[in-house]
């Protein structure tokens, strides 16, 4: 099965990725995951990407374009993905529906996670992550991680004027995606303002 995630920042798309690798061995590719992976590491992908990110904005099409063609052929893959922050652009839309057709391994769903954007900057700039295993949790849980005992921190774009750019940036570039997928007859809208479990239910609900 290979799913996209779609939705605003902040939605719950990493977590609701995080349930379903657990629950169904999916194989879960965040390309804002990977591109922090790449920051951290100071690879020269990093280095481009590095000031995209800390303004909130997108990283060019080009190198997520080609991040994405290498990731997706990594033997990991061939039981289904779920894929979380890409697309985010038409043109990467596309590219994903090439390289999706010459893997022979068509697109099953476009899960639109739906948040108002008023509950998002509330939801974001109070967001944590755990620096060693990724982990989703709220300033509210503590500087210690429940899953693994590493640190929570807020990521660099998590503040209220970058969090405002990434959802004028959602806006404009990401959401075109949401007529694309209807377009494709790929499109399933789930209410993401509910705890994280009750979107859940829904989630497999429509991946049955
Ligand atoms: P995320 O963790 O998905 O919120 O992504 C964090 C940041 O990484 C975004 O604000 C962008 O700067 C960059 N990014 C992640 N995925 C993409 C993508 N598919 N296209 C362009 N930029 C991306």
């Amino acid at each position: 099965m290979n799913i996209v995630l779609l939705g605003a920042p902040g939605a719950g798309k990493g977590t609701q990725a995080a349930k379903l690798v657990s629950e169904e061995g999916l194989c879960h590719i965040s390309t804002g995951d990977i591109l922090r992976q790449a920051v951290k590491d100071q690879t020269e992908l990093g280095m481009k990407a590095k000031a995209f990110m800390d303004a909130g904005d997108l990283v060019p099409d080009e190198l997520i374009i080609d991040l994405m063609r290498e990731r997706i052929q990594q033997p990991d893959t061939a039981k289904g993905v779920i894929l979380d922050g890409f697309p985010r652009t038409t043109t990467q839309a596309v590219a994903l529906d090439t390289m999706l057709s010459e893997l022979g391994r068509p697109l099953d769903a476009a899960l639109l996670i739906d948040v108002d954007p008023e509950i998002i900057v509330g939801r974001l700039t109070s967001r944590r992550m755990c620096r060693e295993c990724g982990a989703i949790g709220t300033a509210a849980d503590g500087d210690t991680c429940k899953k693994c005992g590493g640190e929570m921190y807020q990521r660099d774009d998590d503040n209220e004027t970058t969090v405002r750019n990434r959802l004028e940036v959602y806006e404009k570039s990401t959401s075109p995606l949401i007529d694309y997928y209807r377009g494709c007859d790929l499109l399933v809208t789930i209410d993401g303002d509910r705890d994280p479990e009750v979107v859940f239910v829904d989630v497999k609900s429509v991946l049955k």
